[in-house]
């Protein structure tokens, strides 16, 4: 679970992390009043999932009233690379000199957690790390000590910040990380972290994530569940139950287990053709979940193709065969080509029952795909 700027900075604000004074606004005029009662100068930001809102147009300067309408006119309802505006932050500006990056994360490759700080945060840190990877100073964590101070200190001084505030971002870095630990958290990252030109230490930035496993036992951040998806299809595929994962390609894929998805989505790309999502619709095929999964996949305009990838275990190739039939059926246009692919018991029963008028059926995984990437490109064309 991902949280939003705001919701993130409240949770980081709650554990003693310095964070400008903020107001959130859903209309133009909440946020006049807001950067009023704050004082000038403002920051507008757009809140909403998506890294580099500031290059793209979603964070805007005030000086006065008049520019903070003009910035929240033009922030509240655009689109973001996708994501259409529903909410700003408006908080104080801060004037800076310095801008610095603070993270924590799971090195997956070390099988450790990873504490990190860069004197090079701003806006360009996913270049940073890919082209200057030293420039990221680097602690790795025993989880069953957590991180000492002599850790964070370390990468603090590794990184190259001034003297001046290496005390206080390295008392930033450490609180990360017990957030991080304690509230299961995926990922933390403050970027940027501020350093003004008397030396003050503040958050710019928040991002904080949030392993779902976990949810049941962090029941504050899971209040804010409802709070965070700003993505309809996410919304309508969380509410029927499905594991959905919104990508940028335009072949939608539907199949039963992660891993069978997985590999379908690996395929996918195998043969040239781009993901439009993850939909694991779970154990069983009936009808009533087949349907639902193509109300999903059908409802996103990026999807030009669809597969399915089914395993007959427990549902039998021939029941899942019937509710794929049945789900079909309940549409009165089929928008996109739809291709089937059966396994497991009763397959070749499966595969008898499928109505071809209104799908196309291929015996092997290879095949079906392949049939997929083909409708998608002849439809994108
Ligand atoms: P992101 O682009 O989505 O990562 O959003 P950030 O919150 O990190 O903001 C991006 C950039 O906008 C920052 O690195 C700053 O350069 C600028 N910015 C954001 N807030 C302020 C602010 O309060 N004052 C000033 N001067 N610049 C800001
Ligand atoms: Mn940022």
């Amino acid at each position: 679970m991902r949280l939003h700027e705001y919701q993130a900075k409240r949770v980081f604000a709650e554990a003693g992390i310095p964070v400008p004074d903020a107001t959130l606004a859903t209309t133009v005029e909440e946020a006049v009043d807001a950067a009023g009662e704050i004082g000038f100068p403002v920051a507008i930001k757009a809140q909403v999932h998506v890294g580099g809102r500031g290059k793209a147009g979603g964070i805007k300067l005030a000086e006065d009233a008049d520019e903070a309408r003009e910035a929240a006119t033009d922030i509240l309802g655009m689109d973001l690379k996708g994501y259409t505006v529903d909410r700003v932050l408006v908080e104080q500006a801060v004037d800076f000199v310095n801008e610095l990056y603070v993270g924590v994360t799971m090195d997956r490759g070390a099988g450790k957690p990873v504490a990190m700080v860069s004197t090079k945060g701003g806006v360009n840190i996913e270049e940073v790390a890919a082209e200057n990877p030293d420039a990221i100073a680097r602690e790795h964590v025993d989880p069953a000590y957590g991180l000492h101070p002599y850790q964070a200190r370390k990468a603090v001084y590794d990184a190259g910040v001034d003297r001046e505030v290496a005390g206080d971002v390295a008392s930033i870095l450490s609180t990360l990380y017990d957030l991080w630990d304690e509230k299961d958290g995926s990922d933390a990252e403050i970027n940027p972290v501020m350093i003004t030109d008397d030396d003050e230490v503040i958050a710019a930035d928040a991002v904080f994530n949030v392993d779902d496993d976990a949810l049941f036992r962090q029941s504050e951040i899971a209040q804010l569940e409802g709070e965070t998806t700003d993505d309809d299809l996410e919304a309508m595929a969380n509410e029927y139950g499905f594991d959905y994962v919104r990508l940028s390609g335009n072949v939608g894929i539907i199949g039963n287990g992660a891993g069978l998805v997985m590999t379908t989505l690996d395929l996918v790309d195998h043969y040239g053709g781009s993901p439009a999502n993850f939909l694991d619709i779970g154990g069983g095929a009936k009808a009533g979940r087949v349907r639902n999964a193509l109300e999903v996949v059908f409802a996103d305009d990026n999807v030009d193709s669809v597969v399915f990838n089914i395993f007959g275990g427990i549902t039998r190739g021939d029941e899942v065969a019937r509710g794929i039939n049945e789900a079909l059926e309940e549409f009165d246009t089929i928008p996109n080509p739809v291709t089937v692919r059966l396994a497991g018991t009763n397959s070749v029963q499966g595969m008898e029952i499928l109505n071809t008028d209104l799908v196309t059926v291929e015996e092997t995984l290879e095949e079906a795909v392949q049939r997929a990437v083909a409708d998608a490109e002849e439809v994108a064309q």
